[in-house]
């Protein structure tokens, strides 16, 4: 609610009055006390020739907990995406950034593949300026982490970090997070030959040799893909059981560029001081020998984790918890869409999620028209 500025006699003021206003276009009697007065209590002396009133108070009040048209969760391309149109639309969007500002593309090299780029882009370049973009048309940017969430009523609540949030609408943009084997040294060669994303840059490894961490099915479908490439795909698996389904192992297994090595841990990915990776220190889970694997990439076939528990039991999830939804973008709860990383388990691409980043945007805008702002 913004300023509303207004008179009412009161005795004696003992920091809570009762006041009638104006909420979500909607009349009601409002309590407020004085942590909720923003801006001024005048004790009234008003224009000369007015007999002032004992107690009367002049007030201008900003509520401190209004409702946001839309608040979207997440800054990576699906977030930003939807920050640009809610934004031109005016709904003055709060962007919630979360642990990874900027989202994967932040952690990123040479993006190749996002239209309009014909040299490509560095990912965190493409990423400040959609940030810039969104910024320009007034949206607000604030560092958080969304713990909890009631969509149960509405405004939604939103609680990040300590404080609480009220929107009428909400963008779900929270992605997945690649799970990594949480090495010191593959962190540190992340995008400079260590990925978690085939389809991204698989293409950078024309003619070299790989190898590809994982048993499951994302690792025989990342291995394969790879082969269109590399001249050798190792794929690297800690036990000795493959949980892939048959046709997919049966498959890697005919390839003539795949390798299997299983009972096999990654220990170490070399060249960190290079900043490229020249290769892998690995240990047999059985025996206990380690050995070195000289590859120029690794890949991440482990999976994702969609980053969506905290709507457990109020949003549809799937198995294995990205948020489901119908007609691209609309969850079970009516006002709250979802967009990229974090609903979609199949294309899980930079220009997917922008463009269901704006399918999002579109939705809230039409919801909010139908709905009231
Ligand atoms: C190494 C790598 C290279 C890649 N290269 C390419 C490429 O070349 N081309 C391409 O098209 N795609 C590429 N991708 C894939 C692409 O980055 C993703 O598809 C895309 O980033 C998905 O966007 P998103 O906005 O849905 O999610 P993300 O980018 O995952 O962003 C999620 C956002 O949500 C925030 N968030 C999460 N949880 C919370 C919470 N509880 N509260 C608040 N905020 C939260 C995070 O901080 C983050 O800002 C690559 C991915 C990786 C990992």
């Amino acid at each position: 609610m913004h300023g509303h500025p207004g008179g009412v006699a009161v005795p004696e003021f003992d920091g809570r009055f009762t006041h009638p206003c104006h909420f979500l276009g909607r009349k009601q009697t409002q309590t407020i006390d004085k942590s909720q007065i923003r801006h001024r209590i005048i004790l009234s002396l008003l224009a000369p020739g007015r007999v002032p009133t004992a107690g009367t108070i002049e007030y201008d009040i900003a509520m401190t907990d209004t409702a946001r048209d839309t608040v979207i969760l997440g800054s990576g391309c699906a977030g930003l995406t939807a920050a640009i149109y809610a934004a031109r639309a005016n709904l003055k969007p709060l962007v919630i950034e979360g642990h990874e500002p900027g989202g994967q593309l932040s952690i990123t090299t040479l993006v190749e593949n996002f239209p309009g780029w014909p040299e490509g882009i560095q990912g965190p370049q493409l990423i400040e300026n959609m940030k810039l973009q969104a910024e320009r048309f007034g949206a607000e940017f604030r560092m958080g982490h969304l713990v909890s969430a009631d969509l149960s009523k509405r405004p939604f609540t939103l609680q990040v970090g300590s404080d609480t949030i009220h929107a009428r609408t909400l963008i779900i943009a929270s992605g997945a997070s690649a799970r990594w084997l949480g090495l010191p040294s593959e962190q540190a060669l992340i995008g400079h030959g260590v990925s978690s994303c085939a389809t991204c840059d698989g293409f950078f490894f024309s003619g070299r040799e790989i190898a590809v961490v994982g048993g499951g099915d994302s690792a025989m479908e990342e291995a394969l893909f790879l082969t269109r490439f590399a001249t050798k795909v190792t794929l690297l698996h800690r036990r000795e059981q493959f949980r892939a389904s048959r046709i997919m192992l049966d498959r890697a297994i005919a390839h003539p560029k795949i390798k299997f090595m299983s009972n096999t841990k990654v220990e170490e990915v070399l060249g960190v001081e290079q900043k490229e990776v020249s290769g892998l220190r690995l240990r047999d889970t059985v025996t206990g020998m380690e050995s070195t694997l000289p590859v120029s990439g690794l890949f991440l076939g482990i999976g994702h984790i969609p980053n969506a528990k905290m709507f457990a039991g109020q949003l549809d999830l799937d198995d294995d918890g990205y948020i489901k939804t119908r007609d691209f973008v609309f969850t079970r709860v009516s006002g709250a869409f979802a967009c990229g990383d974090v609903q979609d388990r199949r294309y899980r691409q930079a220009v997917t999620a922008a463009g269901s980043g704006c399918m999002a945007a579109l939705e809230v805008e039409k919801y909010l028209e139908e709905h009231g702002r």
